[in-house]
């Protein structure tokens, strides 16, 4: 394997195994134990080349710089925690948005992000 494919490949298993969204520097960080000489650009670059593939989608919260998640999850949300500002993935969702749609309007899409504490920073306040 070249450096490229190495580093690539570091990168993905990353994503692979990640059990919420991660910023470049997250990435960087947990993909150092598989290739120590990663660096920034690189893990930019890949991240790029990856979510142009399909294979990794990014995840905009608002007020929030884009974190980057395995793409063809089922349909989930977010739940940002204000304490270690990570972003968590919740399952499923609650509702029926239609019942909330005004009269004549096409409902396409919605977002929807809890906000409040992690059950770790929970337990520490
Ligand atoms: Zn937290
Ligand atoms: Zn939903």
């Amino acid at each position: 394997m070249t450096r490229n494919t190495r580093q690539r490949a570091a990168i993905r298993r990353v994503f692979v195994t990640a059990e919420r969204p991660l910023t470049p520097q997250e990435v960087l960080s947990a993909a150092k134990a598989g290739a120590p000489r990663l660096g920034i650009a690189t893990v930019y670059r890949t991240i790029k080349a990856l979510a142009e593939q399909g294979e990794i989608c990014m995840v905009e919260l608002p007020g929030e710089p884009p974190r980057y998640e395995l793409a063809g999850k089922a349909h989930h949300h977010f739940f940002h925690c204000s304490e270690c500002g990570h972003a968590y993935v919740v399952d499923g969702c609650v509702g029926d948005f239609e019942l909330i749609t005004p009269e004549g309007f096409v409902l396409e899409r919605h977002e929807i992000v809890l906000y409040g504490k992690c059950s770790k920073c929970a337990d520490m306040g």
